[in-house]
């Protein structure tokens, strides 16, 4: 057996997050972890649960699960495991099994816990299960190629706040923590940490939102000074269209920090909107690449980059909903959209676009897909209606152009909106940003707008 692979004090430090496809089983593991192997930059690695494992758990955390379909439930994670623990040498796969049970065995007393009484803060404990198995395996992975990797527990280090689902990280704590636990030990070892997890003041598991391991990786990136964040998935980088919608969609080489992050919070699936900030701030590159086919290279995401076309992708967004208030009080006054404002506030609910006029507001939310129930209650409404006339529509998507200076270039709206004159546009935003311009249409004329727009303006 060769010696150790022992990592060099004075090397470049990039934070490597492998998502759910990329550890769903044995053969995704050993791809990443030679990816891990071949640059021994790579000493931080974060991951998400193996594919599948937090949607089971996101249903064991609801209420009123019935006991045999929890114990289905948590049987099936398991075998996601064992099928990867398998492949191992037969001493690190019982030991690995073991822990995998015990964990289970936590879960489970969790799970009935929570058929007692539902809590938010025990959905976050069950949430935390996927990670901390996955972690676990994919540190003696890349033991088994003979790379020294270790496990870490990224609770140590990554403190937020009591916001159960969507806590914030305290990023002070953050970086102490990581220069006092952490860094001493990417000298010697590649670690392996969670990503999607926290802890609060009080010791209790917290999780930063569902897709939440990318922005877990940034953080890292940021707290830890790294030099690169590559964020590996099951796609070749980011497209200039979902690939899904239109064939001529091709991915992307470089692209600037204000373009991506556009992209990821106007609907490309592919990285959590919040992970380019933490990068941003530290002015830390992304790359984003398949770790299924890491030969192929993928998006890098800086500074400055060589090229800024106008137009460089079209972002979809379904399940929007528009929200317009309208009151003749408006017209003239003051202090009314800071009373809409506070409304939403109070209710947490951030707005996308915002379109005004004289004496109406046009307002429009993400609702989070597969969500079943739309984010503005009949609460929210009867309280707005307190204040003005309210409508609110659904079956929207949102549209969004992004690209360079799209404010300044000439001849803007009318590439666009020529392109699609058949359908009918409901709000259009433009002009806050000079990377995006937005609009509204309905559901069913999502699709072919993209694809015309595609056709027009990537030709
Ligand atoms: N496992 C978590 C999720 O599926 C976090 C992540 O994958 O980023 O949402
Ligand atoms: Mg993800």
């Amino acid at each position: 057996m060769n010696p150790v692979q022992s990592v060099q004090s004075t090397s470049s430090l990039t934070v490597a997050k492998f998502g759910g496809t990329s550890v769903a089983d044995f053969q995704a593991i050993l791809r990443c972890a030679n990816i891990i192997k071949n640059d021994s930059s790579n000493r931080l690695v974060v991951v998400s649960a193996s594919a599948g494992v937090t949607n089971y758990l996101v249903r064991l955390s609801q209420q009123g699960v019935p006991v045999d379909e929890q114990k289905d439930i948590i049987e099936n994670i398991r075998a996601i495991q064992v099928n990867i623990t398998q492949h191992l040498a037969s001493d690190v796969e019982t030991s690995l099994n073991q822990q995998i049970d015990s964990l289970l065995t936590e879960l489970t007393q969790h799970a009935l816990t929570q058929s007692l009484q539902y809590t938010a803060k025990t959905t976050d404990a069950i949430l935390a299960f996927g990670e901390q198995l996955s972690s676990r395996i994919f540190a003696q992975v890349l033991q088994s190629i003979d790379v020294s990797g270790e496990y870490f527990n990224v609770q140590q280090v990554m403190k937020t706040n009591s916001l159960h689902g969507k806590a914030v990280v305290e990023i002070n704590q953050l970086e102490e923590q990581c220069a006092q636990l952490l860094a001493p030990k990417l000298q010697n070892n590649v670690i392996v940490t969670q990503g999607f997890i926290g802890q609060d003041a009080q010791g209790h598991t917290t999780t930063l939102g569902r897709g939440g391991s990318d922005y877990s990786a940034a953080l890292l990136a940021e707290a830890l000074n790294g030099d690169n964040l590559s964020i590996w998935t099951d796609v070749v980088g980011i497209f200039t269209t979902d690939p899904r919608i239109t064939d001529q969609a091709r991915a992307i080489k470089e692209i600037s920090f204000g373009e991506a992050a556009e992209m990821a919070t106007f609907g490309a699936k592919i990285l959590h909107p919040a992970t380019l900030i933490p990068a941003m701030r530290r002015n830390i590159p992304v790359f984003v690449g398949s770790s299924k086919e890491p030969e192929k290279g993928g998006t890098q995401i800086k500074q400055k980059v060589d090229s800024n076309p106008t137009y460089r992708s079209i972002a979809l967004r379904r399940e929007q909903s528009l929200v317009t208030v309208k009151s003749p009080a408006m017209l003239h006054a003051s202090g009314f959209l800071a009373k809409v404002f506070a409304i939403l506030a109070k209710h947490e609910l951030s707005v996308d676009l915002i379109t005004t006029s004289e004496i109406s507001v046009a307002l429009t939310f993400d609702n989070p897909t597969g969500s079943t129930q739309s984010l503005i209650t009949n609460t929210v409404v009867a309280e707005l209606e307190q204040l003005c006339e309210v409508s609110v529509e659904h079956g929207l998507s949102l549209v969004a152009v992004i690209g360079n200076g799209l404010t300044l270039a000439k001849g803007v709206g009318r590439s666009i909106f020529e392109t699609i004159n058949d359908i009918n546009v409901r709000m259009i935003c433009h002009g806050a940003s000079a990377n995006n311009l937005c609009f509204l249409v309905d559901e069913n004329d999502a699709n072919s707008t993209v694809e015309k727009l595609h056709n027009t303006l990537f030709k």
